[in-house]
């Protein structure tokens, strides 16, 4: 009798990175290929099948000890039904994942938003081992969040819950993709940070502006550039007050913060904790506790391991 494994799919709109674990959640092995979404739905779903066989044969596992498959995809998307309502970044509506793995691979397959699995990764793998509430925030291109309530994801009526990203923090501010404006994505993403740079260089020297990022922002900023200063102090600001929301509604121990904007230094997080504070109820400050991520990039396609780990054993974290 060989070991079992379970597989863990991080989906996104550039790449697929795969992992394989063991039962007991150690990682065995890892693929990553380009998604190419533009060559459709169908296509995707046999290269997710490509990746879990690949992550198999490099472990040595045979496919009949895989118990689970856990997914990570973008976008509103029911966990319950299996299917992804609506993903821009891969040009789907209503396109039912879960269904269509299952028949591919024979497998139980589990979906989730990638957000909520980021935030189970940290939870069951990362900076939030050992407790039982967790709020996770992602800053990157987007603003993502997802929230683990008395150790399980917290979906809403229906797995909308956690968009943390779409809070409004400035009525009537910059438009967001979501339709709506001043959002917390629309002023404090990485895409808003590097947007708000180019709107000011551009006033001095065009040209040079595009190829601003939120990361030339942050070391401008770090090696004391006013401008860029001022640019990510705004940002860190917001920040603070969409965390501020979310400390005064659920009154969470621990948020975890990850995304390549939260390693923009030191800086940042000074500037956003103390917004969380001038503006979040006095109790619930002092109970909180703002952590960098510990899986980085890896923190979705762990979770999805969680979830498959759940799914295929029956595993709760949160009572070992
Ligand atoms: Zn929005």
């Amino acid at each position: 009798m060989g070991a079992d494994y379970v597989a863990g799919v991080d989906l996104g709109g550039t790449k697929i990175y795969t992992l394989l674990a063991t039962t007991e959640g150690t990682v065995k092995a890892e693929a990553e290929v380009p998604t190419e979404a533009g060559r459709g739905y169908e296509a995707v779903v046999e290269r997710i099948a490509e990746t879990v066989a690949a992550v198999a044969a490099q472990a040595g596992a045979r496919p009949e000890n895989i118990r689970a498959v856990g997914v990570g995809a973008p976008g509103p998307l029911d966990p319950r039904t299996g299917i992804v309502h609506q993903a821009p970044n891969l040009g789907w509506k209503e396109a039912p994942l879960r269904a269509g793995l299952e028949a591919r691979l024979g497998l139980p397959v589990r979906l989730e938003n990638d957000a909520n699995l980021g935030a189970l990764g940290e939870y069951a793998f990362g900076a939030g081992r050992g407790g039982t509430e967790l709020v996770y925030v992602t800053v990157s291109t987007g603003i993502g969040g997802g929230l683990i309530l008395r150790g399980e994801i917290y979906g809403g009526a229906g797995g909308g819950a956690g968009e943390i990203g779409h809070i409004t923090v400035v009525p009537g501010g910059p438009r967001c993709r979501c339709g709506s404006r001043g959002c917390l994505e629309a002023v404090a993403s990485g895409t808003a940070i590097a947007l708000r740079a180019r709107e000011l260089l551009d006033r001095g020297a065009g040209g040079a502006a595009e190829a601003i990022t939120a990361a030339t922002v942050a070391r401008a900023a770090e090696a004391g550039d006013p401008e860029a200063r001022a640019i990510l102090d705004e940002a860190a600001w917001h920040l603070g007050t969409g965390l501020a929301a979310v400390v005064n509604l659920l009154n969470p121990g621990l948020v975890v913060l990850g995304g390549g904007v939260m390693r923009s230094g030191r800086l940042l997080w000074e500037r956003m904790d103390r917004s969380l504070r001038e503006q979040a109820l006095e109790a619930s400050y002092r109970q909180v506790r703002l952590v960098p991520g510990a899986l980085g990039a890896r923190a979705g396609a762990l979770g999805a391991v969680a979830l498959a780990l759940r799914a295929g054993l029956s595993i709760d974290f949160g009572k070992h």
